[in-house]
């Protein structure tokens, strides 16, 4: 396997694009090497320009969930792109989708579209403080919620990966209202209320994926939500990553919680850019052109993108592959576990629905500081091992595998296989 074209690419890349990406964790600073420049996927595979197959557990980040290019999507897509590309006029698509999304999250009544999970998160932020009058917004250390200036600090994702705190350029007066806390520690959100009194939320990721995936533990979610209450603080769910991905009612449905306010993207868009955030009726109509907090967007509600999400959407609600989601990821932690047994490597690994990936380190792994004790550059050998044995997985330690709902026998017998490969790997380095 070489990589020759895109090497070619990389090069030439860097001349007009920053880092020849436009998304950071896409330049695999993390793992060190070129970054893979892709040409096509279909199904499970992708194919880079060197004409390389991989099984694909990025997956985009989340949006492809039930693979590339899927039938019933494309014709969709197709039919649409008949009737133009943008309106700046409502159409009936958008009431469509809002329907299968508001059905699908009971505290959601109404749903705003816009265009990304940055957008949507930012938006949300500033209707809990519409709503509540309070300015000040927790979030929790490890959790990636989009780079809108308040949510820069202790971030994960590409910033986990790039080992950077925050962000220059984001002025002080724009993170002052955001708090910190641990993820699965209670008490260090109630420390902050026995401070504050003018705390409008917590925003949380109910599953995180963005250190690496890192689940709720006990009744963590339930709890939060409960102790909020008593303080009249919005609970806001970011599903951007989870929604219609642990459950199709997102994590909430399987954790038996309701969002005050919730936050998607990524599977609702069917790979077309797209975000919303929605609530119930109360709090939905504190926003334009009801109420008097203002939020627009020249391509939100885009009509390819309503396409190609109420096509995902239908297709997923048909097939309901999260049983399946689960099977296989319980599959994946024991051949992971087992191959990593084999050749002495000490892993954690952490699932949940068709979220998964291993740590390498000793222990648990429930909150960014421990995922934090990961041998990264052991990651590092991991992943080019499986690249190079045909399996696309996220350059970053810091980073969810996805699953798809097209994923074969055959892939996971490949996968396997390399998994094995690439354990081996890590120990002769
Ligand atoms: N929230 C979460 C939980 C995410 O995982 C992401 C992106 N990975 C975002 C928000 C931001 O979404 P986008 O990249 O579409 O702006």
């Amino acid at each position: 396997m070489d990589f020759k074209n895109s090497e070619k690419l990389y090069k030439k890349g860097q001349k007009h694009l920053v880092g020849a990406v436009n998304s950071p964790v896409r330049a695999f600073a993390s793992v060190g090497g070129n970054p893979l420049f892709i040409k096509k996927a279909k199904g499970t595979k992708i194919t880079d320009v060197d004409g390389n197959d991989y099984i694909d557990l990025v997956l985009s980040y989340g949006p492809m969930i039930l693979g590339h290019r899927h039938k019933k999507v494309e014709k969709a897509i197709k039919k649409a792109l008949k009737n133009g590309y943008t309106f700046g006029a409502s159409t009936k698509n958008e009431i469509k989708l809002a329907k299968i999304v508001c059905d699908a999250f009971p505290g959601m009544d109404k749903v705003r579209f816009v265009n990304s999970g940055t957008e949507a998160v930012l938006s949300a932020l500033r209707l809990a403080r519409a709503y509540t009058g309070n300015d000040k917004i927790i979030k929790f250390s490890g959790c990636y919620h989009g780079h809108s200036d308040a949510l820069l600090v202790a971030a994960g994702s590409g910033l986990a990966t790039l080992s950077l705190p925050g962000s220059k350029g984001v002025p002080e007066g724009a993170v002052k209202n955001t708090l910190i806390a641990n993820y699965n520690d209670l008490e260090s959100v109630k420390a902050h209320f026995e401070k504050h009194d003018d705390i409008a939320g917590v925003i949380i990721e109910p599953i995180a994926g963005n250190m690496g995936v890192v689940l709720p533990q006990g009744n963590f979610l339930k709890d939060l939500k409960t102790y909020l209450e008593t303080k009249n603080a919005l609970l806001i769910v970011d599903e951007v990553m989870t929604g219609f991905r642990s459950k199709f009612g997102g994590a909430q449905e399987l954790l038996g919680v309701e969002a005050d306010i919730t936050c998607l993207g990524k599977v609702i868009g069917g790979g077309f850019p797209v975000g919303a955030y929605g609530a119930r009726n109360e709090i939905m109509e504190m926003v334009s052109p009801l109420g008097a907090m203002y939020q627009a967007g020249t391509l939100s509600g885009n009509p390819i993108a309503m396409a190609a999400g109420i096509a995902t959407l239908t297709e997923l609600k048909k097939q309901n592959p999260y049983q399946k989601f689960d099977e296989v990821a319980a599959r994946l932690e024991q051949v992971l576990k087992e191959k990593a047994n084999k050749h002495g490597v000490d892993i954690v690994v952490n699932r949940f629905g068709s979220m998964i990936n291993p740590f390498f380190t000793k222990g648990v792994v429930t909150n960014f500081e421990e995922a934090q004790q990961s041998d990264t550059k052991k990651f590092a050998t991991f992943f080019w091992a499986l690249v190079k044995n045909g399996i696309f997985l996220p350059p970053s330690q810091f980073e969810a595998w996805f699953l798809s709902s097209a994923l074969s026998e055959k892939d996971l017998q490949k996968t396997e296989k390399a998994i094995d490969l690439a354990m081996e790997a890590v120990v002769n380095k």
